[in-house]
């Protein structure tokens, strides 16, 4: 028995060595990712409901790697997030972001002002002041204005902490960004937390908006995030819009905006000028 048990024992720690090294290998590629050139941004456009007016874009970060080629975000966010990489890769990706933004506007003087929004990890979050001198770095090097710069925190990381929260929030918008909370309705007690916590806007998650045609549960819950939303005077966008029957709905219900592959996939940054030149 004793041998079985070590032999046992011999075949997990093997298995977990695999998958650990694994890890361990990603997350050293990913170490140099940035300054090889393998990272980049794309933009997935967001639309007005009302009169699908282009009213900006949310940018993704994508690595192509050499070998593997496009990793899945989930998975090297995650591990940028585990190994604390995410430190130095949030303010790039911010900074990235921010200047693109920029671009935006030549591309279209007299339209509207476009924003960028940007994910940003519970992990960046943690420590809140330095969030916002970032932040506030970012916009005066960039020279992007404040409003158009949207933020975007997962409502797990936000709701997790209230008074940690608020105090963070409230030095975030004191740079005149507009913050966010992302993946809304996935933690669906966030919904009487959302009258104590100072947010812009809220973005419905696209699990429940996958099913609002078929599953009335879920055009419950979205609608009453829309409704609420609403009565706090907060903007309420809805993502992982796919068909033509979905964004009717949406728009029935009073939501504010939404994105998604019916509307728009995301857009390598080339891409989504072009996009600008020819809504111009
Ligand atoms: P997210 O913030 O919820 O981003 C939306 C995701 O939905 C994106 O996946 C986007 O490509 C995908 N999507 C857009 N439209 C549709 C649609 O119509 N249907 C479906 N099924 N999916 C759609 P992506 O790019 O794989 O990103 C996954 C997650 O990775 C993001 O979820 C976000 O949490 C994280 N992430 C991506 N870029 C960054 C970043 O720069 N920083 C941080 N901290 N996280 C990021
Ligand atoms: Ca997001
Ligand atoms: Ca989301
Ligand atoms: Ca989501």
């Amino acid at each position: 028995a004793k041998v079985a048990g070590k032999n046992c024992h011999r075949f997990y720690s093997r298995a977990m060595d695999l998958a650990v090294e694994r890890r361990v290998n990603l997350e050293h590629e990913l170490r140099g990712a940035w300054e090889r050139g393998e990272l980049s941004l794309v933009y997935q456009p967001v639309y007005r409901l009302a009169d699908r007016t282009l009213v900006g874009a949310e940018a993704l970060l994508r690595w192509n790697h050499p070998v593997h080629g496009q990793v899945a975000p989930s998975v090297f966010i995650d591990v940028a997030e585990q190994s604390g990489l995410i430190e130095t890769l949030g303010p790039r990706v911010l900074r990235a972001a921010c200047l693109e933004a920029m671009h935006w506007q030549k591309l279209q003087p007299r339209g509207a002002p476009l924003s960028v929004a940007v994910n940003v990890s519970s992990r960046q979050l943690r420590h809140g002041g330095e969030l916002a001198q970032i932040v506030a770095d970012c916009l005066r090097e960039t020279g992007l204005e404040p409003s158009r710069l949207h933020l975007e925190l997962t409502e797990t990381a936000v709701l997790g902490d209230e008074v940690h929260a608020s105090q963070m929030l409230a030095r975030l918008r004191e740079t005149g960004v507009k913050v966010l909370l992302d993946d809304f309705g996935t933690g669906f007690s966030g919904l009487s937390h959302l009258r104590r916590v100072p947010v812009d806007g809220v973005k419905i998650d696209r699990s429940f908006i996958a099913d609002i045609l078929r599953d009335p549960d879920d055009l419950a819950l979205t609608s009453a995030i829309i409704a609420m939303a609403r009565s706090l005077g907060i903007t309420v966008i809805a993502e992982g819009v796919e068909k033509a029957g979905q964004y009717a709905l949406l728009r029935e219900r009073g939501c504010d905006q939404a994105q998604g592959y019916w509307l728009g996939a995301p857009l390598p940054a080339g891409e989504f000028r072009a996009l600008l030149s020819g809504v111009r």
